[in-house]
């Protein structure tokens, strides 16, 4: 009997509309869950000559290993396909509560493919499947969506806990920055996953799942997810505090920001001043915490504003576009971000694209003319939000970001490509990639951006002060406490950068294997959860015992065979960069540019870290050694690079 895993994968094809059940324990030892499980499916089933759009593209999604079960944060999936904006391998991570469901339903993943005549939705009712017209769904927007369909179901089931993905209007008009949601507050919204889904005329997944899933060792389970419980301490007040807000904002800067938003390492008083206001009155505002299933540390918000909710999880992407304002309004923020909600948009990405406009328009760069007469200013999320619309719509200027940020820049000329902030077409965090340890994770990850490496973004900024080091020390493995404090006295150290961002990169790819969520394995002030609890958590969960050099094992296969897809895509060594202007351009934050020589040592040591060669090619022995054989075969005959 399989514990924890249900061990089944649900596959359905749109264009035929059969529904098959396939087994995964073929998958299980080597793949482990979620993105894992996932990425074996991609590669064997998208190959080079599919394009993001076309309905063999597939849309996959894993529960992790632990997902449902007692753990604490045990809510997450990963979503899966080849990205519209990227043209390569995109994974997202989801949270919220459908995740779980899908298990309790029976599945630990479901496999999409093939494209709907006609716009459809998906009902997975434990062990019933439907593909249903969506016609009266489409046009719709998340939220009317989420409820018009949990009406219907409630109706049909008599049972209102069930579980909803869907697309807004920007997913249905195939926008590069659509997500998918889940209710109404989580979603998977970064690469386009909500495009693709689009393309297939899916609206929405519906789950409803009422199994019971077992556990190899229930008491062990009990215990030790009490021991991580006593953890937490006052987490959800730290989620709420001033402080934390403050770090997280201190690390915006440059780019298409240009100048240093916060004032600990510079001093911008009246900028720290403006921002601590906003965050008293997020305080005051915010009416309630809440969470995604089984989570104590509830960093979600809902901000009651007149006629609607909105929830936000961080205010890192709030301040993407606004910190220069005069004065922040929080109200119209919010409003942004519940448009944003409500048309399936990447609020990340619709901020990113603000900034650049703003930046080229203060350069000159572009006028007013070029985009619709928009008269944009720093703050000013009314404009935002009008952009934000015509982007979901494709309407004038709108339809310039439709197929992302760089094609956006494209087409107003070179020198505003010159001013583009992104990796492999990815808008990347706020993060100033002047820093070697934010260039690196940024310029090597898989999809293109830091966030699957962030801890090592987070550990350089937290590193400052001897409060943070004891937090770090008392919670990360001892060796990865020296690595990162080498690394603070020896910032442009390759090696050290290149092993602190492997180590983050670890953490996010086994949290997104098992299911978990990362804020509490790898950020200090939440953590709870590190690589000796997990396999402890997979013990008492699926009652097999995965040591830690095996779980290091199991990230670097999956990250190897993802990184072996992207290769097959066409990757090579000189889409791990970051953009131009930060190796000619002294940041005024770190009062230093990349230095190009150092950062490509970086990279070596990255690929030489994870058994790639230089030309980031992985190795045939590495593929070997990995039991990834059937990959050398692949890139061998396509590419013909290991003579
Ligand atoms: S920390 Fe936040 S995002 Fe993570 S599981 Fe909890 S509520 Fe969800």
């Amino acid at each position: 009997m399989l514990y924890g895993w249900t061990g089944k994968s649900l596959r359905v094809n749109l264009s035929s509309k059969d529904f098959t059940i396939e087994s995964l324990h073929p998958h299980l030892t080597h793949f482990l869950g979620g993105k894992g499980i996932n990425a074996k499916v991609l590669w064997d089933e998208v190959m080079p000559e599919t394009k993001p759009f076309d309905p063999e593209n597939r849309l996959i999604f894993g529960a992790g290993t632990l997902t449902g079960t007692l753990v604490p944060t045990s809510c997450k999936g990963s979503v899966t396909t080849k990205s519209p904006q990227t043209g390569r391998y995109f994974d997202s991570s989801i949270g919220g509560f459908w995740p779980a469901q899908l298990k309790f339903a029976g599945f630990d993943q479901l496999i999409v493919q093939g494209k709907a005549k006609d716009p459809s939705y998906l009902f997975i009712n434990d062990g019933d499947f439907h593909l249903r017209d969506a016609s009266h769904l489409w046009g719709m927007d998340v939220q009317e969506t989420t409820h018009c369909l949990t009406e219907e179901l409630k109706k049909e089931t008599d049972d209102s806990d069930i579980q909803i993905l869907s697309i807004g209007v920007s997913g249905e008009n195939q926008v590069y920055s659509a997500g998918i949601m889940s209710s109404l507050s989580n979603s998977a919204s970064r690469g386009g996953v909500g495009a693709v889904m689009g393309s297939k005329n899916l609206k929405a997944i519906a789950v409803r799942g009422t199994r019971d899933l077992a556990v190899a060792d229930p008491e062990g389970l009990i215990q030790l997810c009490k021991t991580l419980l006593d953890k937490t301490g006052d987490i959800r007040k730290e989620v709420t505090d001033l402080d934390e807000i403050e770090t997280l904002c201190n690390t915006s800067t440059y780019g298409n920001h240009e100048e240093l938003p916060s004032g600990p390492l510079r001093g911008a008083e009246d900028l720290t001043e403006r921002m601590e206001n906003v965050c008293r009155e997020f305080n005051k505002e915010y009416t309630r915490q809440f969470s995604c299933f089984n989570c104590p540390i509830a960093c979600r918000h809902r901000i009651q504003i007149p006629g609607q909710d909105v929830s936000h999880m961080h205010c890192e992407g709030w301040f993407n576009p606004v910190y220069k304002s005069k004065s922040f309004d929080l109200k119209s923020i919010a409003q942004l971000m519940a448009d944003c909600q409500k048309l399936g948009l990447d609020y990340f990405a619709v901020t990113s694209h603000t900034a650049l406009l703003m930046d080229l328009l203060e350069k000159g760069i572009i006028s007013e003319k070029d985009i619709d007469g928009l008269s944009m200013q720093w703050g000013d999320a009314k404009v935002m939000a009008a952009l934000a619309g015509k982007i979901a719509r494709k309407e004038g200027c709108g339809e310039l970001f439709a197929k992302g940020i760089v094609n956006a820049a494209a087409s107003f000329g070179h020198e505003a490509e010159e001013h583009v902030v992104h990796s492999k077409g990815m808008e990347v965090s706020s993060y100033c990639l002047s820093l070697l340890g934010i260039a690196l994770p940024s310029a090597i990850n898989e999809r293109g951006d830091l966030l699957r490496s962030l801890g090592a973004v987070v550990g350089h900024y937290m590193m400052r002060s001897e409060e943070d080091k004891e937090k770090i020390a008392a919670f990360l493995p001892a060796e990865v406490v020296d690595l990162l404090n080498d690394l603070i006295n020896d910032l442009l150290n390759p090696k050290l950068n290149a092993q602190v961002t492997a180590y983050f990169e670890r953490i996010n790819t086994l949290t997104d294997i098992l299911g978990v969520c990362r804020w509490a394995c790898n950020f200090m002030p939440y953590g709870i959860m590190t690589p000796a609890e997990f396999t402890q958590l997979i013990s008492c969960v699926t009652g097999e015992k995965i040591d830690e050099e095996q779980l290091t094992e199991i990230d670097q296969r999956v990250t190897t065979l993802i990184r072996a897809f992207n290769v097959r895509e066409g990757l090579r060594r000189e889409h791990d960069t970051i953009p131009e202007k930060f190796f000619k351009e002294v940041s005024p934050r770190w009062g230093l540019a990349v230095d190009r020589d150092i950062f490509e040592s970086a990279v070596t040591e990255y690929y030489t870290l994870r058994g790639w060669d230089e030309s980031g090619f992985p190795r045939k022995e590495t593929l070997m050694n990995l039991g990834l054989e059937y990959v050398y075969e692949d890139l061998q005959s396509r590419t013909g690079h290991y003579v």
